[in-house]
């Protein structure tokens, strides 16, 4: 045929494409061939629609990629047994297409420079890519119709021939002849590695291939990922090989959310919960970013709301647009729409998980809570979804979720301890009261506590050192001289209070009132960050004297004796409080053996 031997330049305006290209995401070469054997897939692909619809008359045989390194020529290629294209085509898809879509992609993107060079580097640009690493590509292609083969070749110049060929069965080669610089690209462990990374779940296998090569070969990818499977045909076994897979064994999964999306978001994936080991383990999250099973990104935080910041797995979202950038994905309302999807879909599966199996839920309440109560704080509609899964482990055992403490207690307050062993006095008090007390493991466990102060009217978190209402009896009559001796051995500016308490085996007790505790910590935390000094608060602790306790019957009068006994009755209450300073410590002590001396 005449006019397929061609030559020619691309076009005035591909003047200066190459260069740019050349010079193009030097930090990201690699997607050259993830673009290629992309390419080649949709080739694939198409070719098996037109089988399916009866319109071609092309070998029914597998789809397959090969990817041959041939480091004595200097080539790399790219073949594949897809659709081909004929001479019309080659000149369409390759000389006008392909090139205008790769100029379109540069003017975008061109100057933006490094600051998009993280996710500008993982989205294609097409066919034309392979001139970053090759000084001439050809492209020896034959059509599934009756069309000759055809074969194509370009340099680095924008210079271009096209001729008839010969080529066995359709399809397309994509030969590049590498640069001196490029021949890294000849190694197989080079392209083995960007294959596993771009393309480890293509829906076609591909055969890696050097020139050295013999023997068995294998396909380098998993035809069928797990995320394109129904959940049904999915066994737990199945999906935890997939997560190591991913992200290897240092971490073992706490549940996973299966997403399988059509309309209108379309989108499919598997997010992992992982355990954290420890607590230097990196809470952040993997999310990876499929378009059609070809790997685009890593860590795509903007599609997953920043709650669930530490879930990992894959997304695969054809809907979204290939250019595209950081700051689209932060403004889109589609990303917004899958975030909240996401959000909702792992609320879901909390929930049957609680309902379900309720005992394996508790097991990891520890590694949930955190991120749950951080979600709640964050997001109104995920607090309502998940407030009723957020458990608390009780001091006598078991776990509670908020409403199921109020459901069964007398009034609206849920005591709690900061620390069991330290406030193990004031928890035996309350728990002999038949109160149950649950544990607070983390700062965030007193946010999410004031959250639910704000959002239910008159239920209130008390900590087990802060109320001695529910254990009070009566109010007592003041013992001025009680007190008077107490507030001496206590020193200035400390308050004494006279009470009966139900248990009489606690002579005396230090409280703080919640609020004013709260206070206290909060401007400890701001002079921590190194926030302005203030006046020093005024003392908030205050020392309840337990007159049903028989001891004050020993404590009369003002002999010495007495005031033996109440600095031992007064040091007894510190202990069960806080750590003794050294100087409290050795008062202690010396009260001991004036004590032993009686
Ligand atoms: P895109 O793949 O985004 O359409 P490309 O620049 O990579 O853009 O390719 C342009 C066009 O060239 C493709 O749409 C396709 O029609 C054609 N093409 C590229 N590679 C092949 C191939 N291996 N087999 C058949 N057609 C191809």
């Amino acid at each position: 045929m005449q006019d397929q031997n061609r030559r020619g330049e691309i076009s005035v305006t591909t003047e200066h494409i190459f260069p740019i290209i050349k010079r193009w995401l030097y930090s990201d070469k690699d997607i050259f061939l993830r673009e290629l054997v992309s390419n080649a897939s949709d080739a694939i692909t198409k070719l098996c629609r037109l089988r399916s619809l009866g319109e071609t008359e092309a070998e029914g045989e597998g789809g397959r990629i090969d990817v041959v390194l041939d480091e004595s020529a200097g080539t790399l290629v790219v073949r594949d047994n897809g659709i081909g294209m004929s001479a019309e085509e080659v000149e369409r898809y390759l000389n006008q297409i392909a090139l205008s879509g790769a100029l379109e992609f540069i003017e975008r993107y061109e100057g933006e420079g490094e600051t998009t060079d993280g996710i500008i580097g993982h989205f294609g640009l097409g066919f034309y890519s392979a001139f970053m690493v090759a000084s001439r590509v050809e492209v020896l292609t034959k059509s599934h119709t009756s069309a000759p083969a055809v074969l194509w070749s370009c340099t680095d110049a924008g210079v271009f021939e096209m001729k008839e060929a010969q080529r066995d069965g359709c399809g397309t080669d994509v030969i590049l002849y590498l640069t001196e610089d490029e021949r890294e690209y000849l190694k197989r462990e080079k392209c083995a590695a960007i294959l596993e990374k771009y393309c480890s779940f293509l829906a076609y296998p591909i055969y890696l291939s050097t020139d050295s090569d013999e023997g068995e070969e294998a396909p380098i990818n998993e035809t069928e990922p797990l995320w394109m499977k129904s959940p049904s045909a999915i066994t737990d076994d199945e999906y935890r090989e997939f997560y190591h897979k991913l992200f290897g064994y240092r971490s073992e999964p706490l549940f996973w959310v299966h997403l399988n999306a059509d309309y209108p978001l379309n989108f499919k994936g598997i997010l992992y919960f992982p355990r954290l080991n420890n607590q230097f383990d990196s809470m952040e999250g993997e999310v990876k970013l499929f378009y059609n099973r070809v790997f685009v990104a890593d860590n795509i935080s903007e599609v997953v709301p920043e709650y669930l910041l530490s879930l990992k797995g894959v997304l695969d979202c054809p809907e979204l647009p290939l250019n595209v950038s950081r700051s689209f994905l932060q403004n889109s309302p589609y990303v917004a729409k899958l975030s909240a999807h996401i959000a909702k879909k792992v609320a879901d599966k909390l929930s049957e998980l609680f309902r379900g199996e309720r005992e394996r839920f508790e097991s990891i309440t520890l590694d949930l809570r955190p991120f749950l109560q951080y979600g709640a704080i964050k997001d109104e509609k995920f607090f309502s979804r998940v407030k009723d899964l957020i458990l608390f482990e009780c001091v006598d055992g078991g776990y509670v979720s908020v409403s199921e403490y109020l459901s069964s207690a007398e009034d609206q307050k849920i005591y709690y301890t900061t620390d069991k062993t330290r406030q193990a006095q004031y928890v035996k008090l309350l728990t002999d009261e038949g109160r149950r007390v649950i544990l607070f493991e983390s700062v965030m466990d007193t946010q999410y506590a004031s959250l639910i102060e704000r959002g239910e009217e008159g239920v209130s978190f008390v900590r087990v050192d802060s109320d001695p209402e529910s254990l009070k009896e009566t109010d007592a009559e003041t013992d001025e001289t009680l007190v008077k001796l107490f507030c001496e051995i206590a020193g200035e500016g400390s308050v004494v209070e006279c009470v009966r308490l139900k248990d009489e085996t606690t002579p005396a007790l230090f409280v703080t009132e919640e609020n004013a505790r709260r206070m206290e910590e909060v401007l400890r935390m701001y002079r921590a960050r190194g926030g302005e000094e203030m006046p020093p608060m005024p003392k908030q602790e205050k020392l309840l004297l337990n007159l049903a306790s028989p001891v004050f019957e020993k404590i009369k009068g003002n002999g010495e004796r007495a005031e033996v006994l109440a600095r031992q009755v007064y040091y007894t209450a510190l202990i069960s409080s806080r750590a003794l300073t050294a100087e409290e410590l050795s008062a202690f002590l010396e009260n001991n053996h004036r004590l032993m001396n009686f």
